[in-house]
């Protein structure tokens, strides 16, 4: 059995809910869990590194004020409630520029704090899984992070990044050659990059995911809900593509998509994969 994890970023106050609607209900509708790595008190001047707006604006008006919970936007909690079948991870705090490559600790744990506050007060369970805006994250966001939640989702590991007593893990994970890996109760994930991304070329997407999942026991999908509407444009051949990512997924009888939260609890099956992947 292969297993897949679906993880789309940047979902926060200023994501309308006929996008997550229009790109997510194939997936939905066939049961497959699609994890929504969410930012809970949204920057919304929020830039890349040249200035330009950040996608998650896409539909804001520039008006809306400087930060926005997710609680300020309750059509989009009440959809995120109403529809179980989306599991949400903590994205950050407030998702400005490399904002968990910081290095001093006390600002990680007030925008880690804060975050999982304002999870709560939108109403939903603590979040399991931490996925750093850029996945980028310092040595002491890896230490603040890890000491609250059970599972990271990032890019990739280097060793000059993680805290010294994690070495000696690491070193074996490498030489496994595993593309996960645990350290005590923490579980720790990488993905192949954006293999769904606007940026690529869209007629060769599929048969790039199709080898990606092949002979891996345990595959985290990323992708990003604003990039099929970029800049505020619906992009209808990019968002066929990825409904046929979920008639592929569901039509595998060995392929199983699962979520983050679905990791901590392993049947027989899954603690297999998971022991073959790095997790076990
Ligand atoms: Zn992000």
């Amino acid at each position: 059995m292969r297993y897949v994890i679906i993880r789309d970023d940047d979902t926060c106050a200023l994501t309308p809910v006929a996008c997550l609607e229009e790109l997510y209900r194939p997936f939905l509708q066939r049961g497959l869990p699609v994890n929504l790595a969410a930012i809970p008190r949204v920057n919304t001047r929020a830039v890349w590194r040249d200035g330009s707006p950040e996608g998650f604006r896409a539909f804001a008006s520039g008006k809306e004020p400087p930060h926005l919970a997710l609680a300020d936007n309750p059509d989009l909690v009440g959809y995120l409630k109403a529809n179980p079948g989306f599991r949400l991870a903590l994205h950050g705090y407030e998702h400005t520029y490399m904002e968990f490559q910081r290095a001093r600790g006390a600002d990680l744990v007030h925008r880690l704090d804060h975050g999982l506050k304002f999870f709560a007060q939108a109403g939903f369970s603590p979040p399991t899984t931490f996925v750093a805006p850029y996945d980028q994250l310092s040595r002491a966001a890896l230490c603040e992070v890890t000491q609250r939640l059970p599972i990271l989702s990032t890019g990739w590991f280097e060793l000059g990044r993680l805290p010294v007593r994690w070495w000696p893990v690491y070193l074996r994970k490498k030489l496994r050659r595993t593309p996960h890996w645990r350290v005590g109760t923490t579980r720790l994930l990488t993905h192949p990059g954006c293999l769904l991304s606007h940026q690529r070329d869209l007629s060769r997407m599929l048969d790039t995911i199709r080898r990606a999942l092949e002979n891996a026991p345990l595959t985290v999908l990323v992708t990003h809900w604003w990039e099929y509407f970029h800049r505020g444009v619906r992009n209808p051949a990019y968002i066929d593509v990825l409904h046929q990512t979920a008639a592929l997924l569901a039509s595998e009888a060995d392929i199983r998509v699962i979520s983050f939260d679905d990791l901590l609890h392993p049947d027989a099956a899954l603690g297999e994969a998971l022991r073959a992947s790095g997790l076990g």
